[in-house]
């Protein structure tokens, strides 16, 4: 059966082996020398002989190219080996060293300072011209510069750039094994699949997608992990994986963090028709297909390409007898925010696998079918379904080289697939970018226009999350007259008949979820111009297509002083998140903010405006910041308070870190200093003490979680530097990150709160503080099971526009995103006083995306300000720092922290309290 010459003879087809006769006859003649010990090795770790193909049962050994072993001393998928970047990057870059089909590319560093790599594998000839074929994908890209006659001849030199990606998400730890493996086959093994990849495909490989985290849980397996024997005595994973961000790394629409864009910067150089993303979860492999709700702007051509692929793997794998692989029914293709869309955005292919994994390489029993199905509850992943016609079996003993085995035979059979197809490929990526600008040329919205407005932080925010993703925007070099109204000259213009014209409707256009009964599994809306609370005009005139415009690269605002007084800045508050900066920045001066609006000259200076006596280094921070000052004669007579700079911490569980790290990289690009704290300090007590205020970010699921956290083990969870794991004990350090901060620690918030402290919650924090007595009057509850909201943009209604939160908001609605947090309640006597903003919870609402029981929500408190002790809590139910998403929001929590002594409850209003009972 496994016979390797006649497996290999039979799975043929027919045109390969007419074109390739000489090279087989060759190939069969002089078989290669196989690793006689890998097969074995392999067999013995493969726990059943169903879990193995024909196409990695062997291993070439060739003289003088280094396989994986010769370099780590193990072969791939040995229990208990796993290999930390250092050492795969050595391996790759002495396999590159030794073979000429192979080339090794830096394309960045990590936050921690690690390479970020990029491994070409392709024949010699392809390698060796590897600019050419750069070349011809991007002429592809960009059908504008070339005729049809010209991408035929484009496409008939061309070669498809099939890029695989592993270890985006660190506690998935197969991937980065198997590429190794698979980077020494594609460039060694003599065989018609793998010579016929190599002849007509580029592949290119990410190592590992997050470097920082691959490391730092490599560490904590063999610190932690190496004697697990089945998911009943797992130790969980280490409190991070890269320095902010968990799984969000593949959630990160606006590319904020640095690995993200190392590799989006790559892309938009090198444009793979194909992008491959390498995860696990569900047994034993899925093959993404698409699957709705799909994602209408992008081209119908890609939602046949997903299914051809995954039913080509499919079908492959089956007959090489493995079980349990499968499509269909677990992701969809609604958000356009994973990292490997940035592939199905630029016109090419996501595709991406979930392979049965046991988050280290222990060898263990697992139950396959736990009864809690997958995909949001549905069908038990071992039932048999149309799409899973062979289903992976209800109890399972698995292994690394299981694992290796299933995606690597996947992944061979879509390279198989591919170089059958190459052209195929290539038409359809060159037919999808020609497609995106005709369809600008044909449906409405046919551009967008972003007009200078008061606050144009944002506007450079906004123009520069577009440039990023390769979408061009113009700047008007004269008025523009369009059906939606008449535009200044500088106004901005992303017209839609451009190759990523697709992308900006999707970025900036209202999402209409399809159907409320569908489940998705991220976000439901990401309207750019509402998430950052910028004005971007939908233009349906097709007459934008023909506004003459300068490119614009990279937008730069610089700021300004405005008027002649030499005594003070006025420095306008517009509501960009930048007046944080400055005040850090400005961190030794005083610095004051009017409580009143009041006028200089013609100009208006709205409340919460900062009030600096005139000097170079504000000037220049005004100027550096793209802020707008205006230079006073004398003082300002209003009501003004001090803005003094808080002794900040943000509050973080070791079990939760991600959502305080989107809040910890947001206060970071910003400048804002505050000290991380965990349980550990907490506990120690005087909090008061050492500061005025603490965040606690969304986390911990609900007040429960937050206090007690993660459940004690069986010995404690060190996470500590030492010699041995130097990953570890960064960002914070503990000896045991288990058991959280417990009724002691929340006793000491209670304490800090008494002493005059303000704590601030976010989210499902905000269940804390009524769960925990810190808001006694308060109650918080959660929405029935029918109520659903993935992410969807809502209303929400401020009620006291003087509360120094609102500073430098001018409406009285805004967007925001539905952060899922607690429904509270106030009690009646309180709400005036109390309730700061809230959802008025209107069909009307909902602005993007999908909120299924909206009415739940009617009137329900987005952000509460309760008095308590000699100090307050203030409440968001919302999340005013999601990801590196809701800008606008940011303020509120910008506000929070510059105004944190200033903030006053206030007076009752006399109508009202005669209503209390
Ligand atoms: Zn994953």
């Amino acid at each position: 059966m496994r016979h390797l010459p006649s497996i290999r003879h039979r799975l043929l087809p027919i045109c390969i082996l007419l074109a390739l006769s000489s090279l087989i006859i060759f190939a069969q003649n002089k078989p290669q020398p196989m690793d006689e010990d890998f097969a074995k090795s392999v067999k013995e770790w493969t726990t059943r002989p169903e879990f193995i193909s024909p196409l990695v049962d062997h291993l070439p050994k060739v003289a003088g190219v280094p396989s994986p072993k010769d370099v780590l001393g193990y072969h791939i998928g040995q229990p208990k080996k796993l290999t930390r970047t250092t050492e795969s990057y050595r391996y790759y870059r002495a396999l590159a060293e030794k073979s000429p089909r192979v080339k090794v590319l830096n394309i960045g560093q990590t936050d921690e300072g690690r390479e970020c790599l990029v491994v070409i594998v392709a024949n010699e000839d392809t390698v060796k011209n590897i600019e050419q074929y750069r070349g011809y994908l991007a002429q592809l890209a960009d059908p504008r510069r070339i005729t049809e006659a010209q991408a035929q001849e484009i496409i008939a030199k061309a070669k498809p750039i099939y890029h695989l990606m592993g270890g985006l998400h660190s506690g998935e730890t197969g991937p980065p094994e198997m590429l190794m493996e698979l980077a020494y086959r594609l460039a060694v093994e003599d065989s018609p699949v793998i010579n016929t990849i190599r002849d007509n495909v580029i592949v290119t490989i990410t190592p590992a997608a997050e470097p920082d985290g691959r490391d730092r849980y490599v560490d904590w397996y063999y610190r932690h992990k190496l004697d697990e024997t089945g998911e009943q005595d797992s130790m969980g994973g280490p409190p991070y994986w890269g320095k902010y961000i968990f799984h969000d790394n593949n959630r990160d629409i606006n590319y904020s963090q640095v690995t993200m864009r190392n590799l989006l910067e790559w892309y938009l150089q090198w444009h793979p028709p194909i992008m491959h993303d390498l995860h696990e979860s569900v047994p034993f492999l899925y093959t993404f297909s698409g699957q709705s709700p799909q994602q209408p702007t992008l081209d119908p051509i890609l939602y046949g390409e997903l299914p051809w692929f995954a039913n080509f793997e499919m079908s492959q794998m089956i007959k090489y007898g493995m079980p349990g692989v499968w499509t269909h029914a677990f992701v969809d293709m609604w958000s356009p925010g994973y990292l490997a869309f940035m592939s199905s955005n630029h016109n090419g292919m996501i595709r991406m696998y979930e392979t049965f994994g046991n988050g280290g390489a222990n060898t263990m029993k697992r139950k396959v079918d736990t009864g809690e199905g997958t995909g949001g509850g549905r069908q038990s992943p071992s039932s048999r379904e149309w799409y899973r016609p062979s289903p992976p079996y209800k109890e399972v003993e698995w292994s690394m080289r299981n694992n290796t085995n299933f995606m690597q035979t996947g992944v061979l059979s879509a390279l198989q697939l591919t170089s059958e197809f190459p052209k195929v490929v290539l038409e359809n990526f060159y037919q999808k970018s020609r497609n995106s600008i005709e369809s600008g040329k044909k449906d409405a919205p046919f551009g967008f226009v972003i007009p200078p407005q008061a606050d144009m932080t944002r506007v450079q925010l906004v123009v520069n999350l577009l440039r990023l993703q390769g979408i061009e925007v113009g700047r008007a070099t004269a008025e523009v007259k369009l059906k939606e109204g008449t535009f200044p000259a500088g106004s901005f213009i992303v017209k839609r008949d451009q190759p990523y014209g697709r992308l900006a409707k999707i970025l900036i256009e209202k999402q209409n979820f399809p159907d409320p009964n569908l489940r998705t599994y991220d976000d439901t809306g990401w309207t750019m111009g509402l998430m950052t609370q910028t004005e971007i005009k939908e233009i349906a005139d097709p007459g934008v297509l023909d506004v003459p415009v300068e490119p614009v690269g990279k937008l730069e605002i610089k700021g300004e002083v405005k008027g002649g007084g030499t005594t003070a800045y006025a420095i306008i508050n517009r509501g960009s998140n930048n007046l944080v900066t400055l005040r850090y920045r400005l961190k030794d001066l005083k610095v004051q903010a009017n409580e009143q609006v009041f006028k200089s000259g013609d100009i208006e200076i709205p409340a919460g405006s900062l009030i600096v006596a005139a000097d170079g280094k504000a000037k220049t921070a005004v100027e550096q910041l793209g802020l707008t000052a205006v230079a006073l004669q004398s003082m300002p007579t209003v009501l003004m308070h001090e803005v003094d700079l808080p002794r900040l911490a943000v509050y973080s569980t070791w079990g939760n870190t991600q959502e305080v790290g989107w809040v910890r990289h947001a206060l970071d690009k910003f400048e804002v200093k505050y000290d991380l704290i965990y349980k550990e300090r907490v506990k120690q007590g005087n909090l008061r003490d050492a500061y005025d205020v603490i965040i606690v970010p969304n986390q911990g699921r609900g007040g429960k979680g937050l206090v007690f956290d993660r459940e004690p083990q069986r010995k404690p969870l060190a996470y500590t530097k030492s010699d041995q794991f130097k990953s570890h004990g960064v960002y914070g350090e503990s000896e045991d990150i288990t058991g959280g901060m417990g009724l002691q620690g929340a006793l000491e918030f209670q304490k800090f709160v008494e002493a005059g402290g303000l704590v601030v919650t976010l989210g499902q924090a905000s269940f804390f503080p009524p769960e925990f007595g810190l808001t006694r009057s308060i109650e918080a509850s959660r929405p029935s099971t029918q109520f659903y909201a993935p992410g969807p943009i809502v209303e929400a209604e401020i009620l006291q526009p003087q509360h120094p939160i609102f500073y430098g908001y001018a409406q009285k609605t805004i967007p925001v995103r539905y952060a899922n947090g607690p429904l509270l309640n106030v009690p009646e006597r309180d709400r005036d006083q109390q309730v700061l903003m809230r959802f008025p919870g209107a069909d009307k609402s909902v602005l993007s995306g999908l909120m299924r029981g909206v009415a739940e929500t009617r009137n329900r408190p987005a952000i509460v300000d309760v008095p308590a002790g000699r100090g307050r809590v203030i409440l968001f139910a919302t999340n005013p720092c999601y990801r590196w998403q809701n800008h606008g929001e940011f303020a509120m929590l910008f506000n929070t922290i510059l105004h944190h002594n200033d903030i006053k409850t206030i007076e009752k209003k006399p109508a009202q309290t005669a209503e209390v009972k």
